[in-house]
């Protein structure tokens, strides 16, 4: 690694640890918001293992909202925030025994005795959820969130069968768990959704986060989601001694639970029980990724207590990813938006961590002659869960002499252009931008989720209409008559009316995303936010320079040179204007601005709530940009009115001036 935070000089450091927050912070969010990461948890944690080594030997260059400080967070704007009454911590990694021997250690020296139990469970691979009961009634269910508020999900996960509506336990109470997709349901859904022409989930953890997140609780019931409870948050009374008590108190109360439990007394049956199921794991009807270790009294992980972001009194366990070996039948080359020519590798199909494989990707022509790929060989290939298997090594002694070498194509596979490289890049290109597979590639980019998000025209639909010669730019796509597709076998009255529709409505799609839906080279959804907020329309940012442009935050030369270079290519000067004659958004609207719902106004809470306390109300509040006041003055806009209210609301009267309004009332004004 040339990153070692010890032989860092400081400068390094200081540009190193600001990286290192980014690619985390960014990653992140591909995680938990996105349910599309691009790196293995595994991979995700080396960084976040790289930052906590350079901020313990450069503290001063810590940033005071580094991600080592909190957890990650799936909120998104969708959902009202609420605050979980105990906070959801994550739980931290080890992806060794010998990691694990160090967490049993720092438990032994934290309690000053090694005489004691863990309980050992399986690490299910789905959503985190806090469920609140009251009165025997579930009231509320979030996500995790950022662990301090969570996105409620109320409707959603009342749709869940394991999910009890009430229960015969009358005390307030938050029960936790694990929301999932089964393997079987996720085959289905992803079968359903290539039919109807949308992206397929990677995995049953990314298609569990997706659906509990639906906008129309109807949706989220078909998807068959499940859930597993293994933990309590907020509790009236401290009436449990143990982690163990605990999981058979939720069984009793007819919660779903996980059997697959052993209490454990020392680090050899803690391995064993590891060892158990990590080649079992397959055999599940859901994903797991490793075992959760906690500390079983719950005295003992009072005494132990937790950081920032994670309890000290449990750890888990990660199993490794897996290896399989098989053989590579042919090389064959798929042409990107951009004209990048990507090899990639043909396998014969074998069953790695769960799923069949039968690609992997090369990267380009350098990653092949690394590698001295052969096509014929055997290889090694490696795949951790969600992630898209990788080749890691040849086997050249399962050569028998029929190998064939690599050679690089010449021309595009499509088109048949001749292909050029830049000096300076690794990466092979078609240089013709009528390439029919580039048009595909430009136009799967612009219906994607994260672009002008149209559902159903996926990959199948973009080919038929490509080859068809029915489109052949953005623009097209909002001219072309799909009536016509009615006569095309596969093209059914409704589904046809739903992409008319989708179409129609991406035109509303904020200008930020329009951005990067039209494919600047370099331009990701991040730098088209920035870029949006800063020069706030299309017409703006067509005349700034190259100078003006890297005068921007986080824009650098490469970026400014391919944003000038797009605009100055008359084809696209004249597609942005048709654009935006048809009708898309081209300067940010008001909303995009990213004002907060109660930015501005004071509030005073009197009398008892119905479903919040004042403290949890207040942070509401504060979270939506809204200020909390003390005392009644002019300054106050809104009382908001519990039960048995004191004087606060004859002088409220008084003043004249100020609202009174519910809970119910104030908590709709949260709401987009
Ligand atoms: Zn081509």
């Amino acid at each position: 690694m040339i990153h070692n935070g010890l032989i860092m000089n400081k400068s390094k450091a200081k540009i190193r640890i600001e990286e290192l927050n980014e690619l985390i912070n960014y990653h992140n969010y591909l995680y938990y918001v996105k349910n599309q990461p691009e790196i293995s948890d595994y991979e995700f944690d080396q960084l976040m293992r790289e930052l906590q080594e350079l901020e313990k030997t450069r503290p001063e260059y810590a940033l005071p909202d580094s991600p080592t400080q909190r957890v990650g967070s799936d909120l998104t704007n969708k959902f009202l925030s609420i605050p979980h009454l105990v906070p959801m911590q994550s739980l931290s990694n080890a992806y060794s025994f010998k990691e694990l021997d160090d967490f049993l250690q720092r438990v032994h020296k934290g309690l000053g005795t090694s005489a004691l139990k863990y309980v050992v469970e399986q690490k299910i691979d789905g959503v985190s959820i806090n469920l609140l009961y009251e009165n025997g009634v579930l009231k509320q269910a979030l996500t995790r969130g950022d662990g301090t508020v969570g996105d409620d999900i109320t409707q959603n996960a009342k749709t869940i069968r394991d999910i009890p509506l009430s229960i015969k336990y009358k005390k307030r109470i938050e029960v936790r768990g694990e929301i999932y997709l089964s393997r079987n349901e996720f085959t289905k859904l992803n079968e359903q959704r290539q039919k109807a022409g949308n992206e397929p989930f990677a995995n049953p953890r990314n298609a569990a986060a997706g659906s509990i997140k639906l906008k129309y609780s109807k949706d989220t019931a078909e998807r068959h989601l499940n859930a597993l409870l293994y933990g309590i948050g907020f509790t009236e009374e401290n009436e449990f001694s143990s982690h163990y008590e605990i999981l058979q108190f939720l069984k009793n109360k007819g919660f779903k639970t996980n059997l697959n439990i052993k209490k454990c007394k020392s680090l050899e049956e803690i391995k064993s029980f590891c060892n158990e199921w990590e080649p079992k794991r397959f055999d599940l009807p859901f994903d797991i990724d490793g075992m959760v270790i906690k500390v079983d009294l719950l005295d003992f992980q009072k005494r132990l207590g937790s950081t920032a972001k994670s309890p000290r009194w449990a750890i888990a366990y990660k199993f490794k990813a897996e290896e399989a070996i098989t053989k590579l039948n042919k090389i064959e080359f798929q042409v990107g938006r951009t004209g990048a020519i990507t090899p990639v590798a043909r396998l014969t199909p074998i069953r790695v961590a769960g799923s069949i494989v039968s690609n992997a990707t090369l990267h380009n022509e350098d990653e092949i002659k690394r590698l001295q790929l052969k096509i014929g060989d055997y290889v090694k290939l490696v795949k951790s869960g969600d992630i898209i298997p990788k080749i890691i090594e040849v086997l050249p002694e399962k050569r028998d002499g029929s190998e064939k070498d690599f050679e690089m194509i010449k021309k595009c596979p499509v088109c048949h252009t001749k292909l050029v490289r830049k000096e300076d890049e690794a990466i092979w290109r078609c240089p013709n931008i009528s390439c029919p597979a580039q048009i595909k590639r430009t136009l799967e980019h612009f219906a994607s989720r994260d672009a002008m998000d149209i559902e159903g025209l996926g990959t199948s639909v973009i080919a038929f209409l490509v080859d068809k010669n029915f489109i052949k730019d953005f623009a097209d796509l909002y001219k072309f008559d799909y009536v016509i597709l009615k006569s095309y076998e596969g093209f059914e009255e409704k589904s046809v009316q739903n992409l008319r529709n989708a179409i129609e409505e991406s035109k509303s799609i904020p200008f930020s995303k329009v951005l990067y839906a039209i494919g600047i080279r370099y331009v990701g959804v991040k730098t088209a936010r920035i870029l949006a907020e800063y020069f706030t329309s299309i017409k703006n940012l067509r005349k700034a320079t190259v100078e003006e442009l890297t005068d921007v935050p986080e824009i650098g030369e490469k970026i400014a040179q391919s944003i000038v270079e797009y605009f100055n290519n008359e084809k696209n000067a004249k597609l942005i204007d048709e654009l935006q004659a048809l009708g898309l958004q081209f300067q940010i609207k008001r909303e995009e601005k990213k004002e907060k719902k109660l930015d501005g106004l004071k509030f005073v809470i009197t009398g008892t709530l119905p479903n919040y306390s004042r403290n949890e109300l207040k942070e509401l509040i504060i979270l939506n940009g809204g200020e909390i006041l003390s005392a009644i003055s002019k300054n106050v806009n809104y009382l908001v009115l519990g039960e048995n209210p004191g004087s606060k609301l004859e002088k409220a009267k008084k003043i004249g001036t100020i609202k009174i309004i519910s809970e119910a009332e104030v908590l709709e004004m949260m709401k987009s």
